[in-house]
């Protein structure tokens, strides 16, 4: 279901899911204002980049503290995975505070984290890519993914409720909500991609738009599908609707600026 997200400029720009915030989930997804970063990377930046040079590593380190302290935290618990658009789920706990920030990364490719631990700060970004965040408030499970194109063809929205099954959370409890993310109003996609999809499931074609001979894809409403299919309720799948693409003046787009910007990031504790 749409739901429009509450905007917040202060302390810094940021983004709450009344869904998620109902269900008592401690979260946020950070938009472009606040923070440290400078240069194209200017404000709430959260990734040193693959811009050249890129941003320095102190001050990444300054906006999840920043971003941690509001929640109550601070840097030395945020649990970040270097992410490679697989479609791999990571269970992790206090011994896993500080990975990827404070702390060496994991030492693979990880898209998606799940904890039923309190005290650990998930944290997963990006700049276009579909962010999603989890919660089973019943039964105290949170978790977090970054669903880009080929996350979301492998479904690791759905791998992370059920990572997160595995550890406690029912799916009739779960509660899910679809950050700041490339919409189909402007992602426009090559021939190639739709054949993807198609090839992997026909049923996929549905989330692709013809228009302006051009295509568009609907990555939010892939994801929904996948959540739904997965099991969980829903009206407890809340997409806020913004599109990073449409917003220069809110968030950072990777389709608009290319490596030269910042990427933002969703975080959920327990
Ligand atoms: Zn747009």
């Amino acid at each position: 279901m749409k739901e429009q997200f509450i905007y917040s400029q202060k302390p810094f720009g940021h983004l709450v899911s009344p869904s998620l915030k109902k269900a008592g989930a401690a979260h946020l997804f950070t938009a472009k204002e606040g923070g440290v970063s400078t240069g194209v990377y200017s404000g709430f930046n959260f990734a040193a980049g693959s811009g050249n040079p890129p941003d320095k590593w102190e001050n990444v380190v300054e906006n999840h503290r920043i971003a941690a302290e509001y929640l109550g935290l601070s840097a030395e618990d945020v649990c970040r995975s270097y992410q490679t658009h697989s479609s791999t789920v990571k269970t992790v706990g206090k011994a896993h505070r500080g990975t990827g920030l404070t702390k060496p990364p994991f030492d693979m490719g990880v898209d998606g984290l799940v904890c039923a631990e309190e005290g650990v700060l998930l944290s997963v970004r990006g700049a276009d890519c579909v962010t999603v965040l989890l919660y089973d408030g019943k039964n105290r499970v949170c978790g977090a993914c970054h669903s880009g194109w080929r996350g979301t063809l492998d479904k690791i929205a759905a791998k992370t409720a059920e990572a997160m099954c595995a550890i406690g959370a029912e799916k009739r409890h779960i509660v899910a909500a679809i950050g700041p993310s490339a919409r189909s109003c402007c992602y426009n996609v090559g021939e190639e991609l739709y054949e993807t999809f198609t090839a992997a499931d026909p049923q996929n074609h549905r989330f692709f738009e013809k228009r302006d001979n051009g295509l568009y894809l609907d990555l939010q409403n892939a994801v929904c599908a996948t959540l739904e299919e997965a099991g969980l309720m829903p009206q407890n799948i809340a997409d806020g609707g913004e599109c990073s693409i449409c917003r220069p003046d809110r968030y950072f787009s990777h389709r608009r600026s290319g490596v030269m910007r910042g990427t933002m990031a969703a975080f959920i504790t327990l």
